[in-house]
Parts: C-alpha cells; sequence; structure tokens
C-alpha cells in the first residue's frame, strides 16, 4: 500500500540495539518507519530514534558507518530525535560514568550517569507518570541512566516516583528532542511513541 504524502518517515539507527521494537512500534502507529545504516537513510528521515543497547557500542559504530558527524549535524539541525535508554545517553551533551574519551551525539542539555541505578537494581519495572499523558506509564528499565542535572531549556517529563532513586528524572524533552530512561517500545503501550510522532508531526 503507497504510504501517504503526510505520513512521517522516522528512522531507527539501526547500528547496534533493539532496533526491531521500536520499528514494529513506529509501523504500528502508521508511520514510515525503517532501518538507519547509512547517510542516504539518515537524510531520507523526518524524524529519527536512538534505541537501547549499549552507547559506548553504538557510539563506536556510529563511526564506523560514517554517520556520527552527519548524525551531530542533522540532530543539531533541529530533526526530530527520540532516545531510549542508550539513544538517551547518546544525547546528553555531557555524561557521568562513561568510559574514557566516551563520545555521544549531544543535543540535550542535560548530564546523564549512565548505569546509574547500581548493580542491585540493574533491571526494574514501575509505573511512572509521563507529563502529557493521562495515565502512567509502565516502564521498564534495564542497565539505565538517570538524568543527574538539566539546563534552563529542558523540561522534565517524568521522575521516578518512590524507592531509592525518587525524584530522579528519567524522561526529558528540549524542543523537538526528547528521550527517556526507560524502554518503552517493550509491550503493546505505545503512548510514549505516539508523543513523539507528534512531535514530528508538528515540526
Ligand atoms: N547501560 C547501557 C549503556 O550505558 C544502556 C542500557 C540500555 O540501553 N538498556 O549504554
Amino acid at each position: 500500500m503507497p504510504v501517504p504524502a503526510s505520513t512521517p518517515a522516522i528512522g531507527v539507527l539501526a547500528v547496534q540495539g533493539d532496533v526491531r521494537e521500536h520499528v514494529k512500534v513506529l509501523t504500528r502507529l502508521g508511520v514510515d518507519a525503517f532501518t538507519v545504516r547509512r547517510p542516504a537513510e539518515l537524510d531520507r528521515c523526518d524524524g529519527l530514534v536512538l534505541p537501547g543497547g549499549e552507547s559506548t557500542t553504538m557510539a563506536k559504530l556510529a563511526r564506523t558507518f560514517e554517520l556520527f558527524d552527519p548524525l551531530v549535524e542533522r540532530i543539531r539541525g533541529g530533526l526530530p530525535t527520540f532516545g531510549t535508554c542508550a539513544g538517551m545517553i547518546m544525547l546528553a551533551d555531557r555524561i557521568e560514568d562513561g568510559i574514557a574519551g566516551q563520545e555521544t551525539l549531544g543535543g540535550l542539555d542535560i548530564t546523564v550517569r549512565r548505569n546509574a541505578f547500581g548493580r542491585q537494581v540493574d533491571s526494574f519495572e514501575g509505573d511512572i507518570d509521563v507529563a502529557g499523558l493521562d495515565d502512567p506509564v509502565h516502564a521498564v528499565f534495564i542497565r539505565a541512566p538517570w538524568v543527574e542535572e538539566v539546563g534552563p531549556a529542558v523540561d522534565v517529563l517524568a521522575t521516578v516516583p518512590e524507592g531509592p532513586a525518587a525524584g530522579r528524572i528519567v524522561a526529558v524533552r528540549q524542543g523537538s528532542v526528547m528521550a527517556t530512561s526507560f524502554h518503552p517500545e517493550v509491550g503493546d503501550d505505545d503512548r510514549v511513541h505516539r508523543y513523539f510522532v507528534d512531535l514530528v508531526q508538528q515540526s
């Protein structure tokens, strides 16, 4: 079936990580969703998703695939972008607990702490309120970062409601760039992706 002209083209960076899950949710939302492994595919994007995975590997592979500089340029140029978990780290202007020399694409005026929740709570789930959504989101965290600090242009969309990490920032937005520490691509709740698709359509 031909895709109507108004359908946004949203690419998922596909050098490493949980690419398929994002493509699946976006496709379910009626988006023209595809993988991005080369600059020509990036050129087609009205929006971009940076998946979860391993940020150190993703950054290195983005260099290998000659996507790193084009990605920086597009994001700086205003390409609506959504990062989840490792993707949030990729979008952060500053990292704590990165590996030596770890590079990020930048685009969000935030400091993230990698693997912030600690070894005992490597992975966990919980319901959290996200600004702009009526009901809480069931959030899955896997060796997740949190946001340590945000600049003045950044809106906080969600914080951890309770427990030892209560108050920690886990979702943010700066203009048309957004990121979550958790993985909205797992499960069948597509409201966070829909929020992003709306951002792409408004841009
Ligand atoms: N700990 C990973 C990193 O530092 C992120 C984990 C994830 O994306 N689930 O990149």
